[in-house]
């Protein structure tokens, strides 16, 4: 596990701009565990990526996470801190690789991977995207019989065995009171902020490269804190 250099970040984000969300959270994974043969990756489980992501973003932009959401009762915007420190107790100890099997209602199930949730992007109906997910997952064959009762008490163990998985959190708006649970996508987020420190590394580059004629590589390779006292000393 590390953390990512001002060149692997670029790297990242140049691969990563012109993709889907889940390839993008792909591309952080294999950033944050840079000893994993990364075609694995999409097969181990969302939890598992989603503690990876955590760890990374620590490392990266500390353990604060300013967010917002806005209420879906009354339309006001809500910000909140959440820290990652936070959503790791959630995860199961680094490694278990025992965690693979899930019983539910009599069946066996294994935990959602990336490649599950490819599978199921482009469907446009979300229950129905749930529901196709979840019938992915029976370890022999899925039930002939369905019901919202069954899809629950899955939903349920899956939580119960990777809580990691679906890092959902309660709000309660302090305008209108309403309650209301929604998901929280690390992958997203991470991304935003990847995509923000890339771009200000462009800046940097550009003028540091202008100014100096240094190439990308050197000024790439040079700390946070000796890149900014010359991109002041430039802009002073
Ligand atoms: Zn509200």
């Amino acid at each position: 596990m590390s953390g990512m250099d001002a060149q692997s970040l670029l790297a990242c984000w140049e691969h990563g701009r012109r993709r889907h969300g889940i390839d993008r959270a792909l591309l952080l994974f294999a950033a944050a565990e840079p000893g994993s043969d990364p075609e694995t990756l999409a097969d181990r489980t969302l939890g598992q990526r989603n503690a990876a992501l955590l760890r990374l973003r620590q490392s990266l932009f500390g353990d604060a996470m300013q967010s917002c959401v806005t209420c879906p009762g009354c339309g006001e915007s809500l910000e909140f801190t959440l820290r990652a420190s936070t959503l790791l107790e959630r995860a199961p100890a680094r490694g278990d690789r025992a965690l693979a099997d899930v019983r539910a209602a009599g069946h066996m199930l294994r935990l959602p991977t990336s490649r599950d949730l490819a599978v199921i992007a482009a469907e446009r109906d979300e229950p129905g995207a749930v529901r196709h997910l979840l019938q992915r997952l029976f370890v022999g064959n899925a039930p002939a019989e369905w019901s919202d009762e069954l899809e629950s008490q899955i939903s349920h163990a899956m939580d119960e065995a990777d809580p990691c998985m679906d890092l959902a959190l309660d709000f309660v708006c302090p305008a209108c009171e309403h309650a209301w649970n929604a998901p929280f996508d690390v992958g997203a987020f991470l991304w935003e902020e990847v995509d923000v420190r890339a771009r200000r590394l462009l800046d940097e580059v550009h003028a540091l490269a202008r100014s100096y004629n240094w190439s990308e590589r050197q000024i790439l390779e040079l700390s946070d804190t000796r890149r900014r006292a010359y991109l002041e000393r430039v802009l002073a």
